[in-house]
């Protein structure tokens, strides 16, 4: 059994590196852990009759409710997922079979733009973002005009760089032109506050393990009413009123629900105290390393990201010279693809400048003295491969 001092969000042999990678990956909050343990070791499948059914469905239900808290919605519309890869499809296919048209922004993520790409809608609009990575409201205003029919799928905050997308003003174009609107919140839901009962949203893709809950699990919120076809990927049971056939992972929603809980009571103090740790680490990198230039806009953007570009290095080299800091080249999900960040080419960025970027993202678990070394280890680092170049 791991111990639970393990479960302070990382194992043993993974604290001894500095884990600036949230956006991959959040560790497990200790609430979670606690949650799905219990869940784990008991037996029920959440559709059953019986007493030990019941067990697992009503804690299902209750982390249907802990879901719905943190991002302003009622249960009945929560569909819990496999994570946001798989919301993101839902949304999209149910979406699209009545529209004519689908728009979303060049800077998604492939969970969104993968699946936009291969809808059966002939019309397929690309919006554009500024150099700060900001999304242009006139190309989406243009975009959605005169289609008698469009989804708009936009997200919450970039993966890769942080920077927030102005929903609200996004709500008003949609609404006036009577599209659809999901909303990738992967990166955004328990980091920032999302309150679905003020914003015109129809649709809105989470996931677990990026506020501190298990992989592998997530939700779509389908507002209630939302006039999409009932159009599931994938049908069976019928589970999750019809939405997602299959057993319910019982232990993967307690651990949502669980993290859902503790991020919504945390995320005033948490928001603060990461962004405080991320200008402090960015301050310092800046004061101690020459070249080096941010991504994305400086005040837009979430509490915990840092996207830096280090002049004249490419990003691999660095993250291997310094093994004691996790972070990431570009997105964790392209990063072994050797095709440059799309995300910082649509923000007008050169291939070398998107080549020579380092995102480091931070979170829950992360404390000012990871902070203070990861500052000494990315300058070390820089200054032996700038060495070595020379
Ligand atoms: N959307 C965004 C913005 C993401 O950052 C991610 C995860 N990298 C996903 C979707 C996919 O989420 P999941 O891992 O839950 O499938």
């Amino acid at each position: 059994m791991p111990r639970e001092d393990d479960v302070q969000g990382l194992s043993r042999e993974a604290s001894e590196v500095i884990y600036l990678d949230y956006n991959a990956t959040a560790p497990l909050r200790p609430e979670a852990w606690a949650a799905m343990s219990e869940a784990l070791l008991r037996v029920g499948n959440a559709s059953s009759a019986h007493t030990l059914g019941r067990w697992a469905s009503e804690r299902a239900e209750s982390a249907r409710n802990e879901v719905g808290h943190l991002i302003g919605a009622a249960p009945n519309e929560i569909i819990f997922t496999s994570g946001a890869t798989e919301a993101n499809n839902l949304a999209l296919h149910a979406a699209a079979v009545r529209a004519q048209r689908v728009v979303v922004s060049a800077v998604e993520h492939p969970a969104v733009l993968e699946a936009a790409r291969a809808l059966p809608v002939a019309d397929l609009r690309i919006i554009g973002v500024d150099e700060d990575g900001l999304l242009l409201l006139d190309e989406l205003e243009d975009a959605v005009a005169g289609s008698g029919g469009s989804v708009v799928s936009v997200m919450a905050a970039n993966n890769e760089t942080g920077v927030l997308t102005d929903l609200a003003a996004i709500t008003k174009i949609t609404r006036r032109a009577g599209a659809l609107l999901h909303v990738d919140a992967t990166q955004l839901v328990g980091k920032l506050p999302m309150n679905l009962s003020l914003l015109d949203i129809d649709l809105l893709s989470l996931s677990a393990h990026k506020f501190g809950g298990p992989q592998g699990v997530g939700a779509l919120f389908l507002r209630r009413g939302c006039p999409v076809a009932f159009e599931p990927l994938l049908r069976g049971g019928g589970q999750e009123r019809g939405w997602r056939s299959g057993t319910l992972n019982v232990a993967g929603v307690v651990g949502m629900g669980a993290a859902a809980r503790a991020a919504a009571d945390q995320l005033e103090v948490e928001r603060r105290r990461v962004m405080t740790l991320r200008d402090h680490l960015e301050a310092g990198i800046l004061a101690t390393v020459n070249g080096v230039e941010r991504n994305g806009h400086p005040d837009f953007r979430l509490p915990g990201v840092s996207s830096l570009a280090f002049r004249g290095i490419p990003a691999d080299a660095l993250l291997s010279a310094m093994p004691g800091v996790a972070a990431s080249d570009g997105s964790a999900c392209a990063s072994g693809a050797l095709t440059p960040s799309h995300v910082l080419l649509a923000m007008h960025r050169s291939r070398e400048h998107a080549e020579s970027t380092v995102r480091f993202s931070l979170g829950h678990a992360t404390t000012a003295a990871e902070i203070e070394e990861a500052i000494m280890q990315v300058g070390d680092a820089v200054r032996r491969v700038r060495t070595a170049m020379s």
